[in-house]
């Protein structure tokens, strides 16, 4: 039918959805559905979660759907542009046809294509044969290997794919639980820091769950867990639904009720809040370290609930490896700051229980600024993480959301650029940046450990290339990890 980015290999078979409260309605009850949109958001976790597979007219290989399913092993094409999506009418126009919600689609998120109608599937095997070739990859690679994983499950699968530890949880996909997401709006919304508290309150114990969860299913192996990073706007309504449900109320509101009306001063309330949110380029907006130095309380909640969650399970006989990273940090005197309030919770809190608890606290490097300036930032880390999503982004001058749907593939065809630099690392310049933050974070600390947790940790291409910069270790979804290990092993043996 169609063919758009091969984002998260496999293959799924499903009927088409358009709504992700639809796709998790029939797929608990036991359908097989494809959730079909222009992009997700942080709102359609839920469908996601029970979709089969993901396709989208928008958005590349590092959109929320791309990552999301990649995370959880689910096919995914993305940014596939011919899609015609009409959400109201539930049609899917596609060059001659018009499909609706009773049509069945394939998707081979390996490859990008897209079929109508159902296709037959072979499921995956993991056979002895298998097994025994990633063993003799393992004797033979000098990269480590870890996962990203941001749940227990997750992790546990990771492990049993031979993940060498986490190198990215990313902890605000915890935040976009639908049972969580309340509170997490309560958070942001709240007007004065005792209501603000009172939020982050009920989120740590949640939080300090799921860290309990992946630190037993990682137990003696490194998990480096990242604070919070989205910009917050992410968890609240979309500005242009948001506007469009605040002039539905009103239009539908009786004269004398106006604004003493419940819904609509709630919905014309939350328009404030998402209004004040908003950013032009909320990528490079409040987001990552930025937001936990406007917002300390954040950090601190995420801090205790990190360390909490490591007592307790070291309570139960496991052994914890925690590492506590900050995201896009620029200047060293953000994670020097950073750092100090991380420190002193942390502290506190072993204080508190009268034990003894080992943890770093280490940095993303995902600006160029932070790779030129490594040296600086390396006097506050205990370990790098380069972010290459973030960090192409930025030295590229590409925005990660839009440009494998417009002018990039154009870039491709025509030769312009070698390969999709989401994909696979961009040697000369990206590669490079992350060359001179690993020897100027050495320069300083040498020995410094240092990883890759984008995209690129699991692509064969970009192992090549970052093994011969000498980082220690990659981090990529579970179900890469295999190809990891494999292409590691590949790379020591071509020397
Ligand atoms: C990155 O930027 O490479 C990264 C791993 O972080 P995220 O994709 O969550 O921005
Ligand atoms: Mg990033």
């Amino acid at each position: 039918m169609t063919r758009g980015l091969n984002a998260s290999p496999g293959a799924a078979v499903g009927q088409i959805v358009f709504d992700a409260d639809t796709a998790a309605e029939r797929g608990k009850a036991g359908d097989a559905v494809v959730l079909v949109r222009w992009e997700t958001t942080p709102d359609d976790i839920h469908g996601l979660v029970v979709a089969q597979g993901v396709l989208t007219a928008h958005g590349g290989m590092t959109s929320h759907a791309a990552v999301v399913a990649r995370g959880m092993g689910k096919p995914c094409v993305a940014g596939a542009g011919d899609l015609v999506i009409d959400a109201a009418a539930r049609t899917l126009t596609i060059g001659g046809h018009v499909l609706t919600e009773d049509d069945t689609i394939t998707l081979d998120g390996s490859t990008g294509d897209v079929y109508v109608g159902a296709l037959d599937l072979v499921p995956p095997q993991i056979t002895d044969d298998f097994r025994e070739v990633l063993g003799w990859a393992d004797d033979v690679r000098r990269l480590g290997v870890r996962a990203n994983a941001d749940t227990g499950p997750d992790a546990v699968k990771a492990r049993e794919l031979g993940a060498e530890g986490i190198g990215l949880c990313r902890t605000e996909h915890m935040f976009m639980a639908v049972d969580r997401l309340p509170a997490v709006r309560r958070m942001i919304l709240a007007t004065d820091a005792a209501a603000r508290q009172a939020a982050l309150d009920e989120l740590l114990p949640m939080q300090q769950a799921d860290f309990e969860e992946i630190f037993e299913a990682m137990t003696g192996l490194p998990v480096t867990i990242r604070l919070i990073d989205p910009p917050l706007h992410e968890f609240l309504p979309d500005l242009v639904e948001q506007s469009l449900l605040v002039q539905r109320l009103e239009a539908a509101a009786a004269p004398s009720s106006s604004d003493d009306d419940g819904a609509l001063a709630a919905a014309r309330s939350l328009l404030a809040h998402v209004k004040r949110l908003h950013e032009q380029n909320p990528m490079l907006g409040t987001r990552g370290v930025r937001l936990s130095l406007l917002y300390p309380e954040i950090c601190v909640m995420q801090t205790r609930a990190i360390v909490r969650a490591a007592l307790a399970v070291l309570g139960r006989g496991f052994d914890p490896h925690v590492e506590i990273m900050v995201p896009l940090v620029g200047f060293a005197e953000e994670l020097r700051r950073m750092r100090e309030v991380i420190v002193e919770t942390a502290d506190k809190e072993v204080a508190a229980a009268d034990r003894a608890l080992d943890y770093t606290v280490g940095t993303m490097i995902e600006l160029p600024r932070a790779a030129l300036t490594a040296d600086k930032i390396a006097e506050h880390a205990d370990f790098f993480s380069f972010g290459t999503n973030d960090l192409t982004q930025t030295a590229v001058g590409i925005s990660r959301d839009d440009a494998e749907g417009s002018f990039l593939a154009a870039y491709l065809e025509a030769g312009i650029v070698p390969a999709n630099p989401f994909a696979s690392i961009d040697a000369e310049g990206v590669a490079e940046l992350v060359r001179i933050g690993v020897d100027k974070g050495r320069s300083l600390k040498p020995g410094l450990k240092t990883g890759v947790c984008g995209e690129h940790g699991g692509d064969p291409a970009s192992i090549a290339i970052l093994d011969k910069i000498g980082l220690d270790y990659v981090s990529c979804s579970p179900y890469r990890v295999p190809l990891a290990r494999l292409a590691a092993a590949r790379t020591t043996l071509d020397g």
